[in-house]
């Protein structure tokens, strides 16, 4: 995930793709770097790619009753619900871990930046 510092006004915030690199606040140049997603955002896809097939083939069985949906059609409909939730909700589980972890992570770095900055100019 990429993250935007301030040096200016020592703001940090997650930056979107679609956000230029400006601070929010006094909208001047910001630092970018990038921090890597941890196991747990991993284990976030890995979910929520599970409660995608399952949403697939419950849409595949129930609504398109296609020949292929037929594998699931000894699970009971009300177990097949509760686990396509529970797939979801573990992966915004980890998804919220994972954020939690970057944004530690970024934090390190947003005091690295700001020593570096102290350094430069006494
Ligand atoms: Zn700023």
């Amino acid at each position: 995930m990429k993250y935007c510092y301030c040096p200016n006004c020592d703001n940090l915030r997650p930056k979107s793709w679609y956000l230029r690199s400006r601070c929010e606040r006094c909208q001047g140049e910001c630092i970018e770097f990038d921090v890597k997603r941890s196991t747990f955002g991993i284990l976030m896809y890995f979910f929520y790619a599970l409660a995608g097939i399952l949403v697939v083939l419950y849409m595949g069985k129930n609504i398109w009753h296609s020949d292929w949906a037929n594998i699931i059609s000894s699970v009971p409909q009300q177990t097949f619900l509760i686990l396509m939730i529970a797939f979801l909700v573990i992966g915004l589980v980890f998804s919220f871990i994972d954020v939690g972890k970057m944004n530690v992570e970024a934090e390190k770095v947003r005091i690295s930046l700001k020593q570096d900055k102290t350094k430069k100019s006494p």
